[in-house]
């Protein structure tokens, strides 16, 4: 199935089954902004606790926070968001549709990355074994053009980014004969830029003083909590604070689901280093990201580093860590260098001294800063579009969607059925989900047949369906069914809560970091 078409079956997926809907949906919704229903905040809740105990349980010098959304407005002038959070826009003028200038040239380089691996694919198939990829690349023709073509396109593209040249995105974008998807035209606008915070009056004088900013990142509210954090809890250097919350970005073609949204969450930390010590951090980070991700089963492989080459205001280093979503690798969550860049600046608008003392070293410095960040919504959608799972099942006429989220993160822990709704086995079931029901998440179903109620359970991705018969009653056993296998095995009642802690508690997991 092509890949768009399975996008398309996840997105309406998590519509059915109240994951996720669209905003306001009954107005026809509104652009690029989601809720999260009945089953999917289960699933946000549970990424959120594994975040968080990962920062702030497993180290001792990490600590969270929760600052406001809505902040002092100099606080975007001295972290660079009034001057310089900017995208580069075009419009075409046939269709009137707005476009990323680099998004646009972004997506021209993967087409050309495409081109040339169908052609390998299709040596590779041709050659079998005696394929060797390395002397493929260096001599095909086509490869070869292509590949020069990526590069110099690239160089390019860095070059302009880094100078704001906006003249020459577009000449890149003419020069590649990029077309608008829609209309096929190649009649551009100029590119622009274009500010990518919303504003808003704060009181009821509606004046230039009064504008205010919905934050476009959280991670403003730990820095100007520096000095606060530090003192309250006589943090030494190096320490951590970690946040999560949400951001707004106006971002100016926002599609893919929750992949690009206008208001979305961030989980962010920000960790303050003596000068000098952070590439090592910022390698430390990185391996420590990475591990995190790994450390739920979904496939090593599906996750990469991608080094920047254009670096933020901010940054002396950056890399994201990319997932590979239906639509390809894209980026899940960023390590960023920031320097003492934002520190600096707050001290330099508020006029307050926000140093640090270091008593081993007797002296005052600014810290510079290694912080992760990562998008609650984009690691959202790596879990539903990883877990979304098709099956045929051998002689039955109907196959059957599972959705294979690691257990740890299932938004229900256990269904419990009971097999009829007499013969008092409706109360027992009730007995033994009122002792679990403390500890797991549990949802109880007494309709329709138990095939239904399996395949009900499945597509919400509860790892453990328990049914009780009249066997129950005689010696206190009930069948478990495990949603991957759909193995099922008799088991003391006793016994359950134990199987189910192996299976979906964090602590292992988190022991594992
Ligand atoms: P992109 O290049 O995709 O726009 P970014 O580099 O601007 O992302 P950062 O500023 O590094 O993103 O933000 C940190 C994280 O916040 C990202 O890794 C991503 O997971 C998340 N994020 C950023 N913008 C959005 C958005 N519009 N919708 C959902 N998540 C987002």
């Amino acid at each position: 199935m092509a890949q768009e078409d399975i996008f398309k079956k996840i997105i309406a997926h998590c519509k059915e089954y109240g994951f996720i809907f669209q905003s306001s949906e009954i107005y026809d919704g509104l652009s690029a902004v989601y809720d999260y229903g009945q089953i999917g905040v289960e699933l946000k809740n549970n990424i959120k606790q594994y975040w968080w105990d990962a920062m702030t349980k497993l180290n001792e010098n990490i600590v969270g926070i929760d600052a406001a959304i809505f902040m002092h407005p100099r606080t975007w002038e001295a972290s660079g968001h009034v001057g310089a959070f900017n995208d580069p826009l075009i419009d075409n003028k046939d269709s009137k549709k707005r476009y990323r200038a680099d998004v646009l040239i972004e997506e021209y380089l993967e087409k050309l990355e495409g081109k040339i691996q169908k052609e390998v694919d299709k040596a590779a198939q041709r050659f079998g074994d005696a394929f060797d990829e390395k002397q493929f690349r260096a001599t095909n023709q086509r490869v070869l053009d292509n590949q020069q073509r990526i590069d110099e396109t690239k160089s390019r593209f860095v070059k302009a980014l880094e100078n704001s040249d906006l003249a020459d995105l577009k000449k890149i974008i003419e020069d590649a004969e990029i077309v608008c998807p829609l209309s096929g035209s190649k009649n551009w606008t100029d590119v622009r830029q274009f500010n990518l915070m919303f504003s808003t009056q704060l009181g009821s004088v509606s004046d230039e003083a009064s504008t205010i900013y919905l934050r476009p990142e959280t991670a403003q509210g730990i820095f100007v909590n520096f000095l606060n954090v530090q003192k309250t809890g006589r943090m030494k250097i190096p320490f951590g604070i970690a946040q999560i919350g949400k951001a707004f970005r106006n971002e100016i073609v926002a599609r893919q689901f929750i992949f690009r949204m206008r208001e979305f969450e961030q989980m962010e930390m920000q960790f303050f280093v003596q000068p000098g010590s952070e590439m090592e951090w910022y390698h430390f980070w990185k391996e420590k990201r990475i591990k995190w991700h790994r450390a739920l089963g979904m496939g090593d492989a599906k996750y990469r580093f991608h080094d920047h080459e254009k670096l933020a205001h901010y940054a002396n280093a950056a890399a994201d860590i990319q997932f590979e979503y239906p639509m390809g690798f894209r980026e899940v969550e960023g390590i960023h260098s920031r320097t003492d860049f934002d520190l600096g600046n707050h001290e330099k608008f508020s006029g307050r001294k926000i140093q640090y003392f270091d008593t081993e070293l007797n002296k005052n410095y600014t810290p510079y800063v290694v912080e992760t960040s990562i998008g609650l919504d984009r690691m959202f959608l790596s879990i539903v579009s990883n877990a979304y799972t098709e099956e045929t099942l051998e002689g039955k006429d109907e196959g059957r969607v599972v959705m294979k989220i690691p257990a740890i993160l299932a938004p229900v822990k256990l269904a419990v059925f009971p097999l009829t709704k007499k013969d008092g086995l409706p109360e027992t079931a009730r007995q033994i989900m009122d002792e679990l029901k403390f500890d797991f998440n549990c949802q109880y179903e007494e309709k329709d047949t138990i095939g239904r109620r399996y395949r009900r359970q499945d597509a919400i991705g509860t790892p453990f369906c328990i049914t009780i018969d009249h066997q129950t009653k005689e010696d206190n056993t009930v069948t478990i069914r495990h949603r991957d296998t759909m193995e099922q095995e008799r088991v003391p009642v006793a016994k359950l809560r134990e199987i189910m802690e192996e299976k979906v508690s964090m602590r292992k997991v988190l022991k594992n970091l």
